[in-house]
């Protein structure tokens, strides 16, 4: 069904297409409830209950398929702690045949009422898929960034937005437990940017962060208690400027409005201004300053999260003396601190809980930026210049990031702490460029003097920031030293030329030039492992939503690509988890992800979340294949 558009303040709103199951069953339970709670106190509700399962249980022991309630009514006598309910009437472990009607009504029932009982006792709201498409709350609150992962795939059942960690407490368990009891999947979404849709789930329960969006600066000697040593090794130490404590939801553009254009602080953060901070740092994160400062994963020094028994726990790198300290402030630490730190960064996304608050480091930075754009029409000079990169990519400074994005145009952006250092950039950039640059080459070179405040309210340097999406793919993996070669590169990009232009205007190129303070941390430091990699090479698939046969577009362009992509990625190594593969059933998804760390986080999610309560397509495994 096609989306309606309408763009509310920044946000996009679209019409959410409902199951015709969800809905009516919904709107079943909805009248089911009402009724009930017209009639019936929760009292007598309770009481008539408890008198009904004793006479089952006496009458018809444990075989409660062979007397299932004779008609809705009985259910509607259903009392409010339905999680215990559930147990007694159907144990985890009851074997029951999924297509029988009984059983799905209620599953469905039993689910509804969990919900609805939830909604009473937390502060923030629940949107059922109750109402009609017009619902612009439940639209709005279901809403991500690829539209397929709604539209296509199908909306999730309820979306609970919460307004506080207290109510994520309470939220965990109730879902964890309907998970365990009757497969009912939940996901959890800060700003909904997860390509492949992972942060939603058809028919099941989201719970969204996105009110979990305040910021707040804490300057490095005052009371925060978090040391601003952000990587300490024998040869260098790394340390940032101040902390900002932060809820997940906030999005880049307002991490600059509040911080950097407010206190002068810049930070590893994506290109994008509708990203989200919490899956961005917790699977990666490459931003204007990850050369300078590492992935958004190594300027975290503390996280808030909690686990599936509801449980919440502050866990950083702190020595032990400062855990005691962050106790007696009431941020409990727990024997898993190390571990689930470690973990958490780079597998954080939806594999161990909810990360309720995150500490970020934070470093002075000038709002002023240098981009240079640098064009060159010829394939093989691209292929030359991006080995060449490559190989000097140890002595160039950290300010300066390489994206290559568009068939002929790459960009070089330099950002830094001053406005003198930026000035004498663009000489140093002129001489890189004609070191670099095979001679005789046709080039043109477009120079842009930027403020990164603005960067994300204009789209020349943000693309990305398309409000209507309808579906994405992604193919990227990671070019190592040993495979930064002149032939490798002029075979790489011989390929992605030809097939950007022949799936033109859906496709573009997406190469990442890594290294600098990323390759500093060692590959063991955080779940993250892929630290040498010199780039981050793939391609990137999107469809409009206005594009006219948009889904068998898609469709055909994935599996074109799919059949393609292992002509580059015979050079690559791994992938990187922010950018999750479409073609992912032929992966070892793990090892890609995680590679030589994949048993330390194996084991971490066992110990963490041993009923695999936050699971999905591509989340951590409880075993080592
Ligand atoms: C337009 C666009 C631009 C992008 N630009 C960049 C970029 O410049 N650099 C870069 O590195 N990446 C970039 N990305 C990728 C981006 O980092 C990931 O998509 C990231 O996961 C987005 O975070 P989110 O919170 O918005 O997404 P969500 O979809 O909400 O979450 C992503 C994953 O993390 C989980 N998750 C989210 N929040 C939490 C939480 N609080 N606790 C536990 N699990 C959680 C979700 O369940 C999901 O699995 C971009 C993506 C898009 C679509």
């Amino acid at each position: 069904m096609a989306a309606s558009l309408l763009y509310p303040a920044s946000y996009q709103k679209i019409n959410v297409p409902i199951s015709a199951e969800a809905r009516e069953d919904n709107l079943a339970t909805t009248r089911v409830f009402s009724c009930s709670t017209k009639s019936w106190t929760k009292g007598h509700c309770y009481y008539i209950f408890l008198s009904i399962v004793s006479v089952v249980v006496v009458l018809f022991g444990s075989f409660w398929k062979v007397a299932p309630p004779s008609s809705k009514e009985a259910l509607n006598l259903l009392p409010n702690n339905i999680n215990e309910v559930a147990h007694v009437l159907l144990p985890a472990n009851t074997s029951h045949n999924s297509n029988d009607d009984h059983y799905l009504y209620h599953r469905r029932t039993q689910i509804n009422h969990a919900l609805r009982d939830l909604q009473r006792t937390i502060d923030g709201a629940i949107y059922f898929a109750v109402d009609d498409e017009d619902d612009y709350a439940f639209s709005t609150a279901a809403h991500v960034w690829s539209e397929r992962s709604v539209i296509q795939e199908g909306a999730p059942w309820a979306v609970i937005e919460v307004l506080n960690e207290a109510d994520v407490q309470k939220v965990v368990p109730v879902l964890a437990d309907l998970k365990r009891t009757f497969e009912f999947d939940f996901r959890v979404k800060s700003g909904g940017h997860n390509k492949a849709g992972f942060s939603t789930v058809p028919n099941g329960a989201v719970i969204s962060l996105a009110r979990l969006n305040h910021v707040e600066l804490t300057h490095p000697h005052n009371d925060s208690g978090v040391p601003t040593i952000m990587y300490s090794s024998k040869s260098h130490q790394r340390t940032s400027d101040a902390i900002v404590r932060m809820g997940p939801a906030v999005l880049v553009e307002q991490f600059v409005a509040q911080v950097l254009k407010t206190h002068g602080y810049g930070g590893v953060i994506g290109f994008c201004g509708t990203v989200a901070e919490g899956g961005f740092v917790l699977g990666g994160g490459i931003g204007l300053q990850s050369r300078l400062y590492g992935l958004g994963l190594d300027n975290v020094a503390g996280l808030r999260i909690v686990l599936a028994d509801g449980s919440a726990h502050y866990v950083s790198n702190h020595a032990e003396g400062e855990e005691e300290e962050q106790t007696k402030k009431g941020r409990s630490t727990s024997n898993l601190n190390k571990d689930l730190f470690w973990a958490l960064r780079g597998a954080g996304g939806g594999n161990f809980g909810v990360v309720t608050e995150i500490d970020y480091h934070v470093h002075k930075a000038n709002d002023k930026c240098l981009y240079y754009n640098l064009l060159l029409q010829e394939p093989n000079d691209m292929a030359s210049f991006l080995y060449q990169l490559g190989s000097v990519e140890e002595e160039l400074p950290g300010n300066l990031l390489v994206m290559h994005d568009f068939v002929d145009g790459v960009g070089l952006m330099w950002s830094g702490r001053d406005e003198a250092a930026l000035y004498g950039s663009a000489d140093y950039l002129d001489d890189l460029i004609d070191r670099l640059v095979p001679d005789n080459a046709p080039r043109k070179i477009e120079k842009t003097e930027f403020f990164w405040s603005e960067m994300y309210t204009s789209n020349q340097f943000d693309g990305m920031k398309t409000p209507n999406t309808w579906a994405a793919g992604c193919w990227y993996g990671f070019l190592m030293p040993a495979n930064n070669t002149e032939a490798i590169w002029q075979d790489i990009i011989h390929l992605i030329s030809e097939k950007v232009e022949a799936m033109s205007p859906f496709l573009l190129p997406d190469i990442e030039l890594w290294g600098g303070a990323i390759h500093d941390i060692p590959s063991n430091a955080t779940a993250f492992p892929h630290r040498s990699a010199v780039y981050n090479v793939g391609v990137l698939l999107t469809i409009a939503a206005d594009t006219p046969n948009a889904e068998e577009i898609f469709q055909e362009s994935v599996s074109d690509i799919n059949i393609w992509w292992p002509r580059i990625s015979q050079y690559l190594t791994g992938s990187y988890v922010n950018y999750p593969m479409a073609s992912i059933e032929k992966l070892d998804y793990p090892r890609m992800y995680w590679g030589d760390n994949l048993k330390r986080l194996v084991d971490i999610k066992r110990r963490v979340d041993p009923h695999d309560v936050f699971s999905f397509p591509l989340s951590v495994p409880m075993s080592l294949k």
